[in-house]
């Protein structure tokens, strides 16, 4: 059996009174005019129609009842877990109703809207969040409290939605925040997975992987859209055709077996202080055909079963990997699976309005989050020529005044190339797209640069080696209109590196700077209520959350002594709450009057935990020589690290094993009389860096200059009034020029010296650095358990070139913690650079990012929704 394109599969249900009207859309909004609706139903849903206050008594009204109808359980069997439930069921009620209200004035303008692709948005926790944007916390909070439950513990039943693997993930998240918050039409586009980034666990120091079925219980942060389901094709063959025209066409025919369907789940994203609630769409997959009925009457019940299976193992598991290409089959399904049921859902929500093609990219503006999504350009393209029968070139302008892309990274092993063969299997008419859209891109540019070959196998999207690959950074660099790097120096490197011959090709208009951002709402509100509420009232207002510049007003409080041992206590009791957590998670007791200086990231060298660890080492080594006088003069450390390591990448595996065996060496060295702890925290995620961030004295971002794209964890800790310890990289350079020198501690070597050294390590002899040498020695003599395992990791420094630079910049890197350590020594000085730190950080707001993007790229304006 053979399937050419069909159209989008729109389930109809038209078998009602009102047939014609009744026809549903797939954003679930009926397209029906309100003078074709009788009168009396318009009053009976307008008597009857969702409403609900936002009282306490219609909380505990609604509570009740969800308990009772949704749950089935009573007054006698609901535990902490139920309570969740119901409240969360109480919030969605409320939620939905907000999201119809936000889709319905999205019809009635019919504006340009954004679409975010982002393979990963890494949301964590909802419930406090829809909570604190919908202003329902308090209200919700007595009223739990009055039937006997503490809203602390009913939040802390959730589990995060990790569908993401680090920063790039969480940054999608935020950006659902801001394009809520600030009204404009967006809808995210993702994948429903059903396992999210796997849960680390800890066993003899080394990281174990649990899988992370998060949904387990029942989602209510998603609305399942079972009746909006589109066919996505795989494999097959192309037939060139004449149609009536004259004109040569191509149609793609696969065979049944190759088809997936892709089913939406919408998760909604209210605004704060908006009655807006946006759209992200994740995709599910699942097989066309339910069952094989043929092969299960043959007796074979297995290969029947088999094609279900291979379905729904499309959307099965997040790739765990964070700036790092593994080049697995599967994930280019994953990628075109998602990419083709989101651009038919949005060619469709286009088609609605009947406008020319010509107007598309007037409606549509599609931004791909890395290059993950890349062949959404070439979908485009095939849906325009082939299904719509518009002539290439025409086609082109429309798909490259649609697209824009942002890059993340410039590591080498971090650049998606997928080999020829693959996608010419999976995909046998992208290819061939692929294939002219390089061939008319060269012509283009051999016209502008004649018998340049060199620069024309520079730039080409295929990279003529055996197999050939295709670049899907060229490829999305030539179908966007504009692309952009995640912090200043960040696009610089970008314009100076990996992209400078396109710079020389398209000119450097083309390329800009779009500085990343984090929410206010959740990363200070949500996460830190106490300074929260004191930011508020020393400001008189709570607008600082809609317009984080407003923080500057803080610079007026910081020479007040009680406004500092306000904010003092602020931070200690997030201290405490720290200790904690600690202490339930790892069995360590920590002492939270001492300077807690936190690392939590993904595990990678090129963030160098490493270096953090080796520096522990040295500075328990220092401790040990010290008499117990001089020792009573040292600021107690606490240094706590979070984050999971790719299951792969085995020297990330053994930095963990190397911080946890070290920890157990210091923590119980009573010789030391607790001047240093050594934490490694388990399963680091977005739940958990609310309770960390928070808490933190000193944050270290150390990746080696030029490597970091941006960071966003930086930027969180230091609106939380956490200094920073970081390298002139990312966005630390942009965080030192706004909180200023007293502030900040940077140290290393500069992203502009990192290619001389790695030459010097690589062709000459460079001594290692004595105290660093002193260190290596120490773990190499087995002082913290069999070095022999170690050996992998410390060779990466001796004998791999050291390719990350720890030897260069460790002696700056001591120094920098030595001032650390003199600076913390001074409280009152100490709380004075905290208060400015966070008066200082309203450029990273997302919301500022957000605008940006929707001015200089997207060319959007905002739809408030109406208020009912
Ligand atoms: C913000 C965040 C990140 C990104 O951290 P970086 O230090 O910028 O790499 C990663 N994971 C989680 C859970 C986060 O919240």
């Amino acid at each position: 059996m053979s399937n050419a394109d069909s159209t989008v599969g729109v389930s109809t249900n038209a078998k009602t009174k009102n047939a014609k009207a009744r026809v549903r859309t797939l954003t679930g909004i009926p397209k029906i005019e309100m003078s074709e609706i009788p009168k009396e139903t318009l009053a009976l849903w307008e008597k009857y129609g969702v409403g609900e206050a936002d009282d306490k008594e219609s909380f505990q009204k609604s509570f009740i009842r969800h308990v009772t109808t949704t749950l089935a359980r009573s007054v006698y069997n609901i535990d902490n877990f139920s309570a969740y439930q119901a409240t969360a069921h109480t919030v969605r009620d409320r939620l939905i109703k907000r999201w119809n209200d936000t889709q319905q004035a999205h019809t009635e303008v019919d504006p340009k809207r954004v679409y975010y692709l982002s393979l990963e948005f890494l949301l964590g926790r909802s419930l406090d969040n829809a909570l604190l944007n919908l202003g329902l916390k308090e209200n919700y909070g007595e009223g739990v409290k009055e039937l006997g439950f503490r809203m602390e513990d009913i939040l802390d039943e959730e589990v995060d939605a990790a569908l993401g693997n680090g920063g790039l993930g969480r940054l999608a998240a935020c950006y659902m925040d801001s394009l809520a918050t600030l009204d404009y039409p967006a809808w995210g586009y993702g994948l429903r997975y059903t396992y999210g980034i796997f849960q680390q666990r800890l066993k003899d120091g080394f990281q174990v992987e649990l899988p992370d079925y998060w949904l387990n219980f029942d989602n209510p942060w998603e609305l399942p859209r079972l009746d909006v389901t589109i066919d996505v094709k795989f494999c097959g063959t192309v037939n060139r055709y004449t149609d009536e025209t004259g004109k040569v066409r191509h149609v793609w025919v696969n065979e049944d077996k190759d088809t997936v369907q892709a089913v939406a789940y919408d998760v909604p994203i209210p605004g704060y202080g908006t009655k807006n609630c946006i759209n992200i769409r994740l995709w599910s997959s699942k097989p066309k055909r339910k069952f094989n009925l043929k092969r299960f009457n043959e007796g074979q019940y297995e290969q029947a079963v088999q094609e279900q299976m291979e379905a729904e193992n499309i959307t099965a598991v997040l790739y765990p990997n964070d700036n790092h290409m593994v080049g697995k089959e599967l994930r280019l399904k994953q990628q075109y699976f998602w990419v083709s049921a989101s651009l038919s859902d949005i060619v469709r929500r286009f088609k609605k309005s009947s406008k020319p093609w010509d107007e598309f990219s007037y409606q549509v503006a599609i931004q791909l989050n890395d290059t993950h999504p890349t062949l959404a350009i070439v979908e485009l393209q095939r849906i325009l020529v082939d299904l719509e029968g518009i002539d290439w070139d025409e086609a082109w302008k429309i798909v490259t005044n649609t697209f824009a892309f942002t890059n993340h990274t410039i590591l080498p092993e971090a650049m998606e190339r997928w080999p020829v063969p693959m996608v010419q299997y999976l995909l046998p008419r992208h290819m061939q797209i692929i294939f002219d859209i390089n061939l008319f891109f060269l012509q283009a540019v051999e016209r502008a640069y004649p018998d340049d070959r060199e620069l024309l196998a520079k730039l080409s999207i295929i990279e003529e080696s055996t197999p050939q690959f295709v670049r899907m950074a060229h490829l999305a660099i030539v179908g966007s209109h504009r692309v952009n790097g995640v912090a200043a120096l960040h696009s610089e490197l970008l314009k100076k590196t990996i992209f400078k011959d396109f710079v020389r090709y398209y000119g450097d208009e083309k390329f800009d700077n779009k500085t990343n951002g984090i929410t206010p709402r959740r990363w200070l509100h949500q996460a830190n209520p106490k300074l929260s509420e004191l930011i508020t009232e020393a400001l008189g207002s709570k607008n600082w959350l809609k317009n984080l510049e407003l923080l500057k007003g803080l610079k007026s409080h910081v020479d007040k002594v009680d406004f500092r041992k306000r904010w003092v206590t602020a931070k200690h009791s997030n201290k405490v709450r720290l200790a904690e957590y600690i202490k339930k998670s790892t069995g360590i007791i920590v002492n939270p009057n001492a300077l807690f200086d936190v690392q939590v990231k993904r595990i990678h060298e090129y963030k160098r935990q490493f270096m953090n660890i080796l520096g522990v080492i040295h500075r328990y080594n220092a401790l040990k020589k010290l008499t117990s006088q001089e020792r009573a003069d040292i600021v107690p450390r606490v240094v706590i690290f979070g984050g999971k390591a790719a299951p792969g990448y085995y020297i990330a595996k053994l930095v963990i094993k190397l911080i946890n065996s070290v920890a157990d060496v210091i923590n119980n060295d009573n010789s030391i009389e607790d001047t240093l702890k050594v934490v490694f925290i388990p399963d680091y995620n977005v739940s958990v860096a609310e309770i960390i961030i928070p808490a933190s004295d000193i944050s270290q971002h150390i990746s080696t200059a030029g490597t970091e794209a941006s960071g966003t964890s930086n930027m969180k800790f230091v609106l939380n009034g956490g200094l920073i310890l970081g390298t002139v990289d990312g966005a630390n350079i942009e965080i030192h020029e706004e909180i200023g020198d007293d502030n900040i501690f940077m140290f290393g070597n500069l992203a502009d010296q990192v290619d001389d050294l790695r030459h010097a390590h690589r062709y000459r002899n460079i001594p290692i650095d004595p105290s660093l040498q002193a260190v290596i020695n120490d773990i190499e003599s087995g002082h913290f358990g069999d070095s022999r395992i170690f050996a992998p990791l410390i060779n990466t420094i001796t004998h791999g070139k050291d390719y990350y630079l720890i030897s260069d910049d460790f002696q700056s890197y001591l120094d920098a913690q030595k001032l650390v350590d003199e600076a913390y020594k001074d409280k009152e000085e100490w709380t004075k650079k905290s208060i400015l730190c966070s008066a200082n950080m309203g450029k990273f707001s997302s919301d500022r990012a957000i605008q940006e993007y929707a001015e200089q790229i997207w060319n959007i304006d905002p739809v408030p929704a109406k208020r009912s």
